[in-house]
């Protein structure tokens, strides 16, 4: 039998410890399909076991990494999905769709920049056309892009990183609302970011703690409604993100090396942790900040 996220084994092992070459750049957003190594989101590993069945989920960030992996669980799971990305991702859009598809299941493709508040709203409305309704949404698109000193942090990328991760997930969180009923489930992407922030990450870190800050208080906001909000947050894991800008190129060798487990995370290892937040399984999780990172310590 092929091995799949529920064959028993060593974590330490499950992926190799990988040492990306920091000869690497990619313009942002950056693509999976030159990524050296490549990622695994679970496309030949994840096996569903019907947790989603039926479920029409928008994930942001849907064509690579992270969001990807999360993509193929929630159809593996039998859920529909709207990907959201930008155009310039296509390429890695187009495998993600593919890849749904093959599943049995039916993909909504989405490009565009949600950092422009008109194009997140009108993003929303096509996901819930192309779906038929919306039962969970994942705002997981996000924007990383490191820098030294704080006199070298331009106006502008401050600006784009906070529009990219807070604004635009408030707009799509806006919009997404007056559609979900009772049952429904938003989760969003934090980071260990939010409470330990890098020296170099400081407009990123700040978001994500923002992030973090929002769900909990929109978790309760939003509870009585029968809505449940939730947030994951990955530690150092290998996405397009981390070379194109996201990491000073010197650190790449090292990725995630320092963590307990002493190697990186692969996207697919997310996967789980949003399928669980997703399902009614999860009934009771209101406001959780689920850390999937590796082992290293969390307030
Ligand atoms: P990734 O590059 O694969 O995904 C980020 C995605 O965000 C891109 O694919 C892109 O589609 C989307 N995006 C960025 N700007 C956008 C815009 N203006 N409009 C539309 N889409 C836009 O990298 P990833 O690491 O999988 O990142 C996914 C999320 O995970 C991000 O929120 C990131 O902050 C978070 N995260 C990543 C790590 C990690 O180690 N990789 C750790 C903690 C948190
Ligand atoms: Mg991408």
């Amino acid at each position: 039998m092929a091995e799949d996220q529920y064959t028993f084994q060593d974590p330490t092992k499950r992926f190799p410890s990988i040492s990306p070459p920091e000869e690497q750049d990619q313009p942002e957003p950056g693509l999976d399909e030159w990524l050296n190594p490549h990622t695994d989101r679970g496309q030949d590993s994840y096996r569903g076991t019907g947790r989603l069945e039926g479920r029409r989920a928008l994930i942001t960030g849907a064509d690579s990494g992270i969001g990807a992996a999360v993509a193929i669980s929630f159809a593996r799971e039998s859920a529909d999905v709207a990907l959201s990305y930008l155009p310039v991702e296509e390429e890695d859009a187009r495998d993600i769709v593919k890849i749904i598809e093959e599943s049995g299941r039916k993909a909504v493709a989405l490009p565009g920049d949600i950092s422009d508040a008109s194009k997140a709203k009108e993003m929303v409305a096509k996901a819930v056309e192309g779906l038929g309704g919306l039962d969970i949404l994942v705002n997981n698109a996000g924007k990383q892009i490191s820098c030294e000193r704080l006199e070298d942090l331009s106006d502008e990328q401050f600006d784009e990183t906070m529009k990219t991760n807070v604004y635009a997930m408030f707009w799509i969180t806006k919009s997404a609302l007056p559609h979900m009923e009772a049952g429904s489930s938003i989760i969003n992407t934090t980071s260990i970011q939010a409470y330990k922030p890098s020296p170099d990450k400081i407009d990123y870190a700040t978001t994500k703690a923002a992030i973090n800050n929002f769900s909990k208080g929109l978790a309760q906001q939003l509870a009585p409604r029968g809505i449940r909000v939730n947030t994951v947050a990955p530690g150092p894991f290998w996405t397009p993100l981390q070379v194109s800008d996201g990491q000073p190129k010197e650190k790449l060798p090292q990725f995630g090396k320092s963590t307990p487990l002493g190697r990186a995370g692969q996207p697919t290892e997310l996967g789980p942790a949003y399928v669980f937040l997703a399902s009614p399984e999860s009934s009771y999780v209101v406001g959780e900040t689920l850390n999937v990172n590796g082992g290293q310590p969390t307030p």
